[in-house]
Formats: C-alpha cells, sequence, structure tokens
C-alpha cells in the first residue's frame, strides 16, 4: 500500500513501480467523487453512485473504505483476493485510514508512505494540478496535515523529492519484502 498526502505524486510513482516491477497490479478503487477532467470509468477508479457504494459496504465487499474530503473511497476485496491467488502481489494507492484497515486484516500487507520534500512544496504542486477548485485545495492542504501524523505507523517513509531516487527506493522495497523468510516458505506471492 502506498499512502501519502493529495500531491505528494502518489499515482506517479505507483504508475513507474508498476511498470517496472514483476506480477505487481493496481487495484483501481470505487469512489463516489465525479471524475476529474481525464480520467476514464475503470482506469484511475471505478466511479459509482454513493447508494451502490454503501450497497457494497453493506454487503461486506470492501476490504476496506473511508471518506476522504467528503467522498467514499474503497477497495473491491474479491478482486484484490483473487490476484492474490494468482500469485500477483497488489497496489493499493489509499488514504491512510484505509491503510490501518487493511493492514489490521491483513497483517503481512507492506505500507510505505509517501513524504513531500517539504510543506511549500505540497502546497505549490496541489496549486499546479489545475484540475481542482480552491476550496478543493484548501481541504486537500487541511487533509495532508492529519494524513502526515498518521506517518510514523508505517513500516516504510519514502520522500519523494527526486522521482527516481523514490520509484528505485519503492522498487526495493517490494524486492526485499518478496526475499522475506515468511513469505518465501508460504509460497506466497513473490515465493520464486
Ligand atoms: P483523489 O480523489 O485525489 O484521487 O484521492 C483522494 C485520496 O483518496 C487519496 O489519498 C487516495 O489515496 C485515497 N484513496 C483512493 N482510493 C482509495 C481507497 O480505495 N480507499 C481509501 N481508503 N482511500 C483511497
Amino acid at each position: 500500500m502506498i499512502s501519502g498526502p493529495s500531491g505528494v505524486g502518489k499515482s506517479t510513482v505507483g504508475e513507474l513501480v508498476l511498470e517496472r516491477a514483476d506480477r505487481l497490479v493496481r487495484s483501481v478503487s470505487l469512489t463516489t467523487r465525479a471524475p476529474r477532467r481525464g480520467e476514464v470509468d475503470g482506469r484511475e477508479y471505478r466511479f459509482i453512485e454513493r447508494a451502490g457504494f454503501e450497497e457494497l459496504s453493506a454487503r461486506g465487499k470492501l476490504l476496506e473504505w473511508a471518506v476522504v474530503h467528503g467522498n467514499l473511497y474503497g477497495t473491491d476485496e474479491e478482486w484484490v483476493r483473487q490476484r492474490l491467488a494468482e500469485d500477483l502481489c497488489v497496489l493499493l494507492e489509499i488514504d491512510v485510514q484505509g491503510g490501518g484497515r487493511v493492514k489490521r486484516r491483513c497483517p503481512d500487507a507492506v505500507l510505505v508512505f509517501l513524504l513531500p520534500p517539504a510543506w511549500d512544496e505540497l502546497e505549490r504542486r496541489l496549486r499546479r494540478r489545475e484540475t481542482d477548485s480552491k476550496e478543493e485545495i484548501a481541504r486537500r492542504l487541511d487533509g495532508a496535515r492529519s494524513e502526515l501524523a498518521a506517518a510514523p505507523g508505517y513500516d516504510y517513509l519514502v520522500v519523494n523529492d527526486d522521482l527516481e531516487r523514490c520509484v528505485g527506493e519503492v522498487l526495493a522495497i517490494v524486492a526485499s519484502e518478496r526475499l522475506k523468510t515468511g513469505r518465501a516458505v508460504l509460497g506466497g506471492p513473490g515465493a520464486d
């Protein structure tokens, strides 16, 4: 799982890691948020009405879900379990509430927190994105403060000051986690 404040570069880092790591696939989350310009249903997210989301949650279909910036986001449990059964690893890009929930349900999940090099830089990146309104940006900056408070509970902290180095570090985490004795002996994802 990769978490980190809005604007820290989770999707960019995630995309490059997915391109370069073997047998790693990204979970496409469900969300009630409206698509941003350029986003495609089923690619960035599965966009869903609130009632549909609540029904899935009530039926226990979500591995975790959370309210982020006023919208619902969640992970399709069956999809994740199927990929794991196929010996694939799954990358989740989720917020810190979701991160904690997955860790409690799947203790061998690995939590990586992406840190911005500095607060000013985070603010600059959010403003540069231009896909969100002023209010949305202010809300995301507020959210970023509370996200950062969760960082110490994560397994790994990676600073995204240099994209290549950051991606390299996340790939190193994937590689070393796959080499862990417990996973290899159990024949779980990444055992060979
Ligand atoms: P955005 O709307 O900017 O794409 O995402 C807002 C936040 O929601 C980000 O912190 C992102 O990581 C988080 N998020 C995306 N998908 C999920 C999910 O399935 N579960 C949880 N808990 N958070 C998610």
